[in-house]
């Protein structure tokens, strides 16, 4: 099911509290292009567009949701990335597009 989603993305690197250096955001090794990465509900992670856009402009297979993990304390790096599945999101509503609708590989 992972590999029907695209959630081939590696995990981010943990941060190394010693290194004080400017962390960049992680880019598509295909493209290049900055990508947002965040784990998935089932243990793999995916690389997501930086911007939302409109339902309608992305197709069913490639949309994705962010969500907080319930249950645990509200810190912004306990995002979880979830595929939007069953009933159609409205046309407008926003949704966050798998990176690999738009990557272009060079
Ligand atoms: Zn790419």
């Amino acid at each position: 099911m992972a590999e029907a989603d695209g959630a081939t993305a590696p995990p981010r690197p943990s941060p190394d509290p010693d290194d004080v250096t400017w962390i960049e955001p992680p880019r598509c090794p295909e493209c290049g292009a900055s990508v947002r990465v965040y784990p998935t509900n089932y243990d793999r992670w995916v690389s997501l567009a930086m911007v939302e856009l409109p339902a309608k402009d992305v197709p069913a297979a490639f949309r994705w949701r962010l969500t907080r993990v319930p249950d645990r304390s509200p810190v912004p790096t306990d995002i979880l990335a979830v595929r939007v599945r069953g009933i159609d999101p409205l046309p407008s509503e926003p949704v966050a597009p798998a990176h690999h609708m738009m990557c272009v590989p060079e």
